[in-house]
C-alpha cells in the first residue's frame, strides 16, 4: 500500500503513513509498539487496516557456478512461484527477477513456466514481498551495504497479462518510504501485448520496457510464441514505438538464440533490418540482447511424440543452444547493428533464462528440498561461489570473446 492510500483508508497523517509503511517495509510487520516518529493512534489505525501478509520461503539455492541465487516461495493458497538474486558488475548491488503471475498462460515454446500454463495472477503485495524478502536475505548473507538496485519483470508469467498489479506493484517498490528503488532501474520484459506497453508509457512512465522476439519471421515467431497469433509482431511493435517516444528510453529486444530455429544468417539480416527500421522511424534504437538457450527439460526424457502428447513427468527438451551465435552477431555487426551476449548465469539451480517453474506439488512436499536459510551457511557457499566466478567467468567471456553483461539480466522470453 501507499502512504496515500495508507493515510486515507486510515484517516492519517500522510508523515505518519511514510513513517508506518517504512516501518512495514523494513520489518515485515508492525511493531507493537510505536517508536518515538510515529503517533500511536496513527500506528493502532495503521493496524486495524488489515494483517500484513508475507510469503513462505521453503528453498534458498545458490549456485555454485556464479553468484546467482534462486528462491522459491510458497503463497496463502499452496501455490508457489520463484525469484531470482542476480549480481550486477558493480560490487554490493543486485537485481530481483521477479514473478508476476503462477505459471503462465502465454506457452512460449522456449521457457519452462510456459509449459505450467496459468494459475492465478500473483496480487501486487505478493510481488512487492518477493523483493523485500531478497533484500533481507541480502543483508543476512552478503551485508555490507548490499542492497536490490533495480528489480526485473521476467521471472514467472506475463507481466502485462496482470497489468493493474504489476503497476500498483512498481509505484509502491518505487515509493521512497517503501522499497524505494529508481524506477529506471525496473525494467518490465513482455513477450509482445500492445495495450499493456501503452499502459507503463502512460502510467508509469520510468520504467524500462523488454520485447521478447523469439523470432523475427512471422511463421516462426508463431511457432515459438503462440501470441504472435492475437498480436503479430509489427503490432507489437508499433506499440513498443510509442512506447520509446513518450518516455525517451530505448527498448530492449530480447533474442533467445536456438539451434536451428532462428539462428541463419537471414535471421540475423532480418532482425537487422528491422531494428533499423525501428531506429529510423522512432529516433530511438532497440538494445538488442542475444541470449543463448538454457535447457528447460530432462536430459533424459524421451522426445515429445508427434502428436503433442507428452507423458511423464519431465518432457524433454524441445531445443539446442545455437553454436552460431558469434556468426549471428557478424552477421547485425556488418548491418551496423550492436548487440550485446546476456550472461544468464544460476544454470546449475535452474535460475537461468527460461528455467523458472515450480509445481506447487514440489513446493509443498515435506520430504523436498528446503530452504536453508542459515545465513553463516548461505553466506560461505556465495562468497565461495563468488570467488570461483570472479575469475571463471572473466576467462569464459574472454575465450568466448564475448561481452559480458549482468544488468539487466534477459530471460528466454
Ligand atoms: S517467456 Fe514469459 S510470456 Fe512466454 S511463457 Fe514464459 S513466462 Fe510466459
Amino acid at each position: 500500500m501507499l502512504p496515500e492510500e495508507l493515510a486515507g483508508a486510515c484517516g492519517i497523517d500522510l508523515t505518519d503513513a511514510r513513517r508506518i509503511v517504512s516501518l512495514a517495509h523494513r520489518l515485515g510487520e508492525l511493531p507493537p509498539r510505536a517508536p518515538a516518529t510515529v503517533r500511536r493512534a496513527a500506528l493502532e489505525a495503521a493496524r486495524s487496516a488489515g494483517e500484513i501478509r508475507t510469503l513462505t520461503l521453503v528453498e534458498r539455492r545458490a549456485s555454485a557456478e556464479d553468484p546467482f541465487v534462486k528462491y522459491a516461495f510458497r503463497l496463502d493458497d499452496g501455490a508457489a512461484i520463484e525469484s531470482v538474486r542476480i549480481p550486477l558488475e558493480r560490487p554490493g548491488r543486485y537485481s530481483a527477477c521477479v514473478s508476476s503471475q503462477v505459471g503462465c498462460a502465454l506457452a512460449c515454446a522456449f521457457c519452462a513456466t510456459g509449459r505450467m500454463g496459468l494459475t492465478r495472477n500473483l496480487e501486487a503485495w505478493e510481488i512487492v514481498e518477493q523483493v523485500r524478502l531478497i533484500r533481507r536475505d541480502l543483508g543476512a548473507t552478503v551485508g555490507g551495504g548490499a542492497r536490490v538496485h533495480g528489480v526485473l519483470f521476467q521471472g514467472m508469467g506475463e507481466p502485462l497479462a496482470n497489468a493493474d498489479r504489476v503497476i500498483q506493484a512498481i509505484r509502491v517498490l518505487s515509493e521512497p518510504s517503501a522499497q524505494a528503488i529508481d524506477m529506471r532501474n525496473i525494467t518490465v520484459c513482455t513477450a509482445g501485448l500492445p495495450s499493456g506497453i501503452r499502459r507503463l508509457a502512460a502510467e508509469v512512465p520510468g520504467v524500462r520496457l523488454g520485447l521478447s522476439l523469439g523470432s523475427v519471421r512471422p511463421g516462426r515467431r508463431r511457432h515459438l510464441m503462440p501470441i504472435d497469433g492475437a498480436h503479430p509482431l509489427d503490432e507489437v511493435l508499433a506499440a513498443a514505438g510509442e512506447h520509446a517516444r513518450a518516455t525517451g528510453h530505448a527498448p530492449m529486444w530480447a533474442y533467445t538464440l536456438l539451434a536451428g530455429q532462428n539462428d541463419a544468417d537471414e535471421d540475423a539480416a532480418s532482425l537487422a533490418a528491422l531494428a533499423r527500421g525501428f531506429a529510423a522511424q522512432h529516433g530511438i534504437s532497440p538494445r538488442l540482447s542475444l541470449i543463448p538457450y538454457n535447457a528447460i527439460g530432462a536430459a533424459d526424457a524421451p522426445p515429445p511424440s508427434p502428436g503433442g502428447a507428452e507423458g511423464g513427468a519431465a518432457p524433454a527438451d524441445p531445443f539446442a543452444r545455437s553454436a552460431r551465435l558469434e556468426a549471428f552477431r557478424a552477421v547485425l555487426s556488418a548491418a551496423g547493428v550492436g548487440s550485446i551476449v546476456r550472461y544468464s548465469g544460476g544454470g546449475d539451480v535452474g535460475a537461468a533464462c527460461g528455467q523458472l517453474a515450480r509445481p506447487p506439488a514440489e513446493a509443498q512436499r515435506p520430504g523436498g528440498r528446503r530452504a536453508s536459510p542459515r545465513p553463516g551457511a548461505a553466506a560461505e557457499a556465495e562468497a565461495e561461489a563468488a570467488a570461483r566466478n570472479a575469475s571463471s567467468r572473466a576467462e569464459r567471456a574472454a575465450a568466448a570473446g564475448v561481452r559480458v553483461a549482468m544488468d539487466p539480466r534477459s530471460r528466454a522470453r
